[in-house]
């Protein structure tokens, strides 16, 4: 033990090593010189229990090093989302496309004319950039951008009904996840929550006896995450607009997901595009940026120009700002929307949508040939099964897809869900019948490479 010990390098001495030299650059003499006596220390404190038997300075300046690695390792990682739900929420939702990541980074990178009228030389607005998009794709009167689609709930329940009566019906009391639950927001918006109907059954002479002096606002919210299935009713938007109307009340659709192209013609069920519920004469509608859209994250405000003005001038709206480089991606992923054709081409959430089963089979047959040719011990098998489209959208669609299952030789299925899941490339999968499911709608152009190696890197640590 004092032999060993006595082998243990003074810290100067190692302070001088190159690695640690590179360390040093990167980071502080002080620091590097803290991690060394820490290293020391430990090791040190392995030989006095026994637990170490011989000392290897390579494994001391390895880990030393690991050390730093971790400290600039941004914990903000890429993933590869082979779960084939869509719209991922906790991985993201939707990726942008080619044209709107461009736009990200010219915003990021350069000054922009963010607030500057280029035309007139002077301050401008940072609403105007995507307000006439908007306008052309919904055919609304006026637009408005904030961070999220909570955030646009809460600027015009608290802008507009405040200290009102909000009617809505019982079968929308939604709650969108994360504690989002729409009684709640009402009521931290100020304004008094007044249920209609039954959960199942509301009509419009539901609403119309709801309505009295106090009322302020009727409220639509879309069941995004779920559906009343069975014995049901619900007036039409039609009716229920002309009702709000009739009786001078703005009526206000929170409709989440987002579409502005009708999905029917992909076998998908009928969805309300946002351009039927301004011809329905709702007086404002709102919705995600990063749902059905294929944007970034953002919550759009369509509607009455009456309506807008006074969110304009709310003060809480700049706490819900927008930042340049969420407009930017914005604005270049609705002008894809100017041609429908385009946008289903580019816009990856509406190109994995889109996404035939056969499409996906085709590609987990190339995978899992792939991994037969380079990888001993797997087992894989194709099973017909479902993907999601996820957040909040279509909550009981289901997406035709082929599923690769794999087994690899002396690894349980959990193992190598783990495995993949903290590889470099962090793949997601699901563990489904004793195997690892890949679902590769999902899976983006190239990434069933990454698939191929991670895995060959996978089982060669095993072995
Ligand atoms: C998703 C959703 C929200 C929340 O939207 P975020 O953009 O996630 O803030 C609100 N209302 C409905 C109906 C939704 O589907």
């Amino acid at each position: 033990m004092k032999k060993l010990l006595a082998q243990l390098p003074a810290v100067d001495s190692l302070l001088k090593r190159e690695e640690m030299q590179v360390l040093i650059e990167r980071f502080t003499h002080q620091e590097v010189k803290r991690a060394i006596k820490e290293g020391l220390d430990e090791t040190r404190q392995a030989i006095l229990s026994g637990q170490v038997t011989n000392f290897s300075l390579e494994d001391l300046l390895g880990q030393i090093k690991q050390a730093f690695d971790q400290l600039i390792e941004p914990t903000l990682k890429a993933t590869i989302n082979a779960t084939g739900t869509v719209l991922h929420t906790n991985l993201g939702r939707a990726i942008l496309a080619d044209e709107a990541k461009e736009a990200v980074q010219m915003a990021a990178s350069q000054y922009t004319n963010l607030e500057y009228d280029l035309k007139a030389g002077h301050r401008g607005t940072r609403y105007q950039h995507v307000q006439d998009l908007l306008k052309e794709l919904t055919g609304a009167e006026d637009a408005l951008i904030v961070n999220n689609n909570a955030a646009a709930v809460l600027l015009y329940m608290t802008a507009l009904t405040k200290g009102k009566e909000v009617l809505i019906s019982r079968g929308e009391l939604v709650e969108i996840g994360g504690s989002f639950r729409i009684p709640d927001v009402i009521e931290s918006c100020g304004a008094i929550l007044r249920e209609v109907g039954a959960t199942n059954k509301v009509k419009v002479a539901d609403y119309q006896r709801g309505i009295n002096e106090e009322t302020g606002a009727i409220l639509r919210v879309h069941t995004s995450n779920y559906r009343v299935l069975g014995f049901t009713e619900s007036p039409s938007d039609k009716d229920l607009v002309a009702l709000a109307h009739e009786n001078d009340l703005p009526i206000f659709n929170d409709l989440g997901s987002g579409l502005l192209i009708d999905l029917q013609p992909l076998g998908l069920s009928y969805e309300p595009t946002i351009k039927e519920l301004i011809q329905a004469d709702y007086d404002l509608v709102s919705f995600s940026g990063d749902k059905l859209l294929g944007g970034p994250q953002a919550g759009v405000i369509v509607g009455k120009k009456k309506y807008i003005d006074e969110l304009k001038k709310f003060p809480l709206l700049r706490a819900l700002r927008t930042d340049k480089v969420t407009l930017a991606g914005l604005e270049a992923t609705l002008h894809l929307y100017r041609d429908p054709k385009k946008a289903m081409q580019r816009i990856p959430t509406l190109q994995m949508i889109a996404k035939t089963k056969e499409e996906v089979k085709h590609q987990a047959e190339k995978l899992g040939q792939a991994l037969s040719k380079h990888i001993k011990g797997v087992e894989w098998e194709l099973l017909e099964g479902s993907s999601q489209v996820g957040g909040g959208a279509y909550p009981i669609e289901k997406l035709p897809t082929c599923l690769l299952l794999l087994r690899i030789e002396g690894m349980s299925e959990d193992e190598l869900e783990k495995a993949l899941r903290l590889s470099e490339a962090h793949i997601i999968t699901r563990v489904m019948d004793g195997a690892v499911c890949f679902d590769l709608r999902t899976v983006l152009k190239g990434q069933d490479q990454v698939i191929v190696e991670t895995l060959l890197h996978i089982v060669e640590g095993k072995n």
